[in-house]
């Protein structure tokens, strides 16, 4: 498959990642990718060596040697995962700044402070309804995306519908149009990049959606290139052997159906999948 997978975790670097370095590349060859890009954690909540939090500069002199110049050969771009909390916004702004990183991606795992994987009953606690829940979280990485302006992508928007506990979670926009239109003229404006990510198929495909209802919601594509949005980036977020390119080509048939643009981040710079600068 053509294409340069953008979000994926690697051992020793992401406490939830099972899968070295080695492998992965291993795995990004056979399967005759373009590149893969590793973002492993930066979960900060005000401790630089809690768990989830790598280090910075040892990641990047870890990852300093691994990138190939020859486009011949596979792509492997450093990257981070920066998991975003209103109170350290400063200090992600800091991280995201970094130039040493080719891919920055910002994500949100925690609503009020509750991680939905761990507590879903809890994490919509208060909520009417899913569209009332949908409408709030959009709204939330909106305000992230304007927080940390640099950023080079927005990770998986649809994270939570992974693990809500009602059986219909997935995040439509019709459920949130206002929240959507918000949150994608603020990516447009910043030049960021919607990441389509196989995680939440592959969760959503677990709670009795068919393959085809778990993809993600076609409107949400179509608004997004209707405000002027072109810019995909499409990951399996692997964390573990077999996982990597899971589902994705079901994301790049979406992607290049809707004339939309998938790309991959190197030096902060977008580059479609010929390697041509965007
Ligand atoms: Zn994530
Ligand atoms: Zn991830």
């Amino acid at each position: 498959m053509s294409y340069v997978d953008t979000h994926n975790h690697q051992a020793g670097w992401s406490v939830d990642a099972s899968i070295p370095l080695q492998e992965l590349v291993k795995e990004a060859r056979d399967l005759g990718l373009l590149g893969v890009t590793l973002t492993d954690h930066y979960d900060y909540n005000g401790e630089a060596d809690n768990d989830w939090c790598l280090d910075v500069d040892a990641y990047i002199e870890h990852m300093k040697d691994k990138r190939q110049a020859d486009l011949n050969d596979l792509l492997i771009l450093t990257g981070i995962e920066l998991g975003y909390t209103p109170e350290h916004k400063a200090h992600m702004v800091e991280v995201s700044l970094r130039p040493e990183f080719d891919h920055t991606i910002l994500s949100l795992h925690f609503h009020r402070g509750i991680d939905p994987y761990y507590d879903p009953d809890g994490v919509v606690k208060g909520y009417e309804n899913h569209k009332r829940f949908t409408s709030t979280l959009i709204n939330d990485i909106a305000d992230s995306a304007i927080a940390v302006p640099k950023a080079n992508t927005i990770g998986h928007y649809d994270f939570f519908s992974r693990y809500l506990p009602w059986q219909k979670s997935k995040f439509n926009y019709v459920d949130a149009p206002d929240a959507f239109d918000r949150l994608f003229s603020i990516m447009i404006e910043n030049g960021q990049s919607l990441e389509l990510n196989a995680g939440t198929i592959h969760r959503l495909v677990g709670k009795s959606y068919s393959l085809e209802e778990a993809l993600p919601d076609e409107m949400v594509l179509r608004r997004y290139k209707e405000l002027g949005g072109h810019l995909i980036t499409i990951a399996s977020d692997a964390h573990r052997s077999g996982k990597l390119a899971e589902l994705t080509s079901h994301l790049l048939a979406q992607v290049n159906a809707l004339g939309l643009t998938p790309c991959y981040f190197k030096e902060q710079k977008p580059y479609d999948m010929s390697h041509s600068r965007l």
